[in-house]
């Protein structure tokens, strides 16, 4: 049986709500999931609610941004609990300085003379975690661009003259961010990160994971990051990173997956024991 351990909501920049995503996840028969929004647990509760009853386990998860140098590192944490209030205060700076961002990101549109606004930014998110999705969405809506692709690719990607980083914590900062939790910290999909130079620091500073099964990892990655995983004695994981319709290639649940061993392993590395069964 599959598990997917890397899933979008609506509380980030996926397109379905928690509750929608459990419905799925049975649908296909999948085992176990991980809600992993960005800089966010929002969604864990209610996916968790949702599953109650059906077979279906719903693990805590939350995915984190980091820069390294002038790559984006991201660290997938799992069964954190997210009433930890420590963590929850982190996730809180986290998602104030998205809306920084989002708002420093209009200004620089609206120096462009490209206008959209805060408040239709913040009602596309929905609430949660806003990110450049969003934004690309509400310039869609304005008639900037005609899709959203088209929107990272002429202004809000890393090249593009509208572009702000967030607020830069390390990958070690989110190694041990996530261990102080409990959590356990998984590389997120090295592949297209392309940062396997920096493993050997991370494991160093407490990386129990690397997330060797990726939608857009080619079988040859596959291979190479085993080989990585089993040479630092990481756990390997997997998941499709779904975000939904209108995503790009992260658009099918359950694309790539594990077998439940890998959340057996999660489970025996946690620091936090309140959601191994
Ligand atoms: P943010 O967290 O606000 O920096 O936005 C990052 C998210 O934007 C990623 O998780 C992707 O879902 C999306 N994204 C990044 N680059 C692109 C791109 N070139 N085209 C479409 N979506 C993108
Ligand atoms: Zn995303
Ligand atoms: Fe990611
Ligand atoms: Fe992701």
């Amino acid at each position: 049986m599959a598990v997917d351990l890397h899933i979008h909501t609506t509380v980030s920049d996926g397109a379905d709500t928690p509750e929608e995503i459990v419905q799925k996840a049975l649908a296909i028969g999948l085992e176990a999931i991980a809600i992993s929004d960005h800089d966010s647990m929002s969604g864990v509760c209610p996916a968790r609610a949702a599953a109650r009853g059906t077979g279906l386990e719903v693990l805590p998860g939350v995915e984190m941004n980091s820069y390294y140098e002038s790559k984006e590192i991201h660290l997938l944490g799992y069964l954190i609990d997210p009433l930890n209030e420590q963590f929850a205060v982190k996730l809180q700076q986290l998602q104030l300085d998205r809306l920084q961002r989002a708002a420093k990101i209009i200004d620089k549109l609206a120096a462009l003379d490209l206008r959209i606004d805060l408040e239709r930014v913040l009602e596309i998110a929905g609430g949660g975690s806003v990110g450049r999705p969003h934004i690309a969405e509400a310039m869609v809506e304005a008639g900037i661009v005609p899709n959203r692709e088209a929107a990272f690719q002429k202004y809000i990607g890393s090249l593009g003259p509208a572009y702000v980083p967030r607020t830069r914590i390390t990958p070690v900062e989110a190694v041990s961010l996530i261990k102080a939790a409990g959590g356990v910290p998984v590389l997120a999909h090295p592949g297209v990160s392309g940062c396997s130079e920096i493993i050997p620091e991370l494991q160093a500073a407490g990386l129990m994971g690397l997330e060797v099964y990726h939608t857009n990892h080619k079988p040859l990655m596959v291979d190479y990051y085993l080989k990585i995983a089993r040479d630092y004695h990481l756990i390997v994981t997997g998941g499709s990173d779904y975000h939904g319709a209108g995503h790009g290639s992260c658009n099918q649940l359950g694309r790539a997956t594990v077998s439940y061993q890998a959340v057996e392993q999660l489970k025996s590395r946690a620091g936090n024991r309140k959601f191994l069964n």
